[in-house]
């Protein structure tokens, strides 16, 4: 499908979380109907798509249904499993496609990527079993971490080493899975560029956020962030350079540490992210339209910033803030509709207008 998606096709979406959610709002807006797949009840997503099955990645006969009721199929979540993308990709296009998502779902594969790429990544090692935990901790060194190279999110799957006698603890706590040891980097802090590509190859990239992590989940996204215009540049260009080599289509987020040294690059996820949300309420086009375009074959929208904006996460008990929250001004609600709160559960954001 090289042609632009007509109004009223169908756009399947992976996964039924609040990022599908806010992706079927979008393609609604755009005139155009979503249908989730989604192996929990009740999803978030579910209460504004069109149609919605219900079923697991290792159901074919959901998956084959699935897929010849959309047009393209994208997802909201790295980890689908291969075997049930295999399925939907005889049927129907998958955007962003397959590789994308073969490289951002193991940490490994994704730095020697990056580096492949000449960008820079934390110094790390790679910890396949227990036996090779020393020789990592003699390279690395201490402060560093050790992260599972799949299934990380939200700092799960992680585990600190603050000196090298740590190490055997660590491995415990990662539970023999294999890994990465990566050195601590010392940074001032934390940002992100929400980059989009268009099925033509053009590049649209939302300004920087800076970003406040609160026991390994995202706390806020303040734009503008703090950053010098070649630092500006130098993320835009790194972004761009990424999503050329992935051949890629949608909205991809870019992890960076600004350091003394340049920007390192944390991590990337090839779906719209946490750290894009602020886009809802500082620009014409947001991160979830500019997706549902470049996964119709549309051209990119105007994202241009034209506020100031901090985002906040809405995280377990953050709902009890909800009634005062909505009599604040300048202040945009965003709830999830998660039926149950739970701690570390993000059950909604809210998007703070800078004057
Ligand atoms: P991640 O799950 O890899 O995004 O890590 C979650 C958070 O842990 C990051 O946003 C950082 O705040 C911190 N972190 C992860 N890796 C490193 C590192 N190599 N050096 C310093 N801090 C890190």
């Amino acid at each position: 499908m090289t042609d632009p998606l007509p109004l009223g096709a169908t756009i399947g979406i992976l996964g039924g979380g609040q990022l599908g959610r806010m992706l079927s709002v979008a393609a609604a807006r755009l005139g155009f109907r979503s249908h989730i797949f989604e192996p929990g009840a009740n999803p978030p997503a579910g209460h504004v798509a069109d149609a919605v099955t219900t079923a697991g990645y290792d159901d074919a006969t959901a998956l084959h249904a699935f897929a010849q009721a959309c047009d393209v199929v994208t997802f909201e979540f790295e980890n689908v499993p291969t075997d049930a993308l295999d399925l939907i990709e005889r049927q129907v296009p998958i955007r962003p496609g397959r590789e994308a998502l073969r490289i951002s779902q193991d940490r490994l594969t994704e730095k020697n990527f990056l580096q492949d790429l000449g960008l820079s990544v934390a110094p790390f090692a790679d910890v396949p079993d227990a036996k090779a935990m020393a020789a990592a901790v003699d390279q690395i060194g201490a402060p560093s971490i050790l992260k599972t190279r799949r299934f990380g999110y939200d700092g799960k799957g992680q585990a600190r080493l603050r000196d090298p006698k740590d190490a055997d603890g660590a491995y415990a706590q990662i539970q023999g899975a294999p890994a990465v040891l990566e050195g601590f980097v010392d940074f001032s802090h934390e940002v992100s560029v929400i980059a989009a590509r268009s099925v033509s190859g053009d590049v649209a990239c939302f300004d920087p956020g800076e970003n406040v992590h609160r026991d390994g989940i995202l706390h806020t996204t303040t734009v503008p962030a703090r950053l010098n215009t070649a630092q500006r540049t130098d993320a835009v260009l790194m972004a761009g350079r990424i999503l050329n080599a992935l051949d890629y289509v949608g909205v991809l987020g870019v992890e960076l540490f600004v350091t003394s040294q340049g920007l390192i690059v944390n991590e990337i996820a090839p779906r719209v992210h946490n750290s894009g949300h602020w886009t809802q309420n500082g620009c014409t086009v947001d991160q979830f339209e500019q997706h549902i375009r470049a996964v119709a074959g549309w051209p990119l929208g105007d994202g241009s910033r034209y506020a100031d904006v901090t985002m906040e996460n809405l995280i377990g008990d953050d709902m009890d803030r909800v009634p005062a929250l909505a009599a604040e001004r300048d202040l945009a609600l965003h709830l999830y509709g998660k039926a149950e709160t739970k701690p570390g559960r993000k059950m909604g954001h809210v998007n703070r207008i800078i004057r």
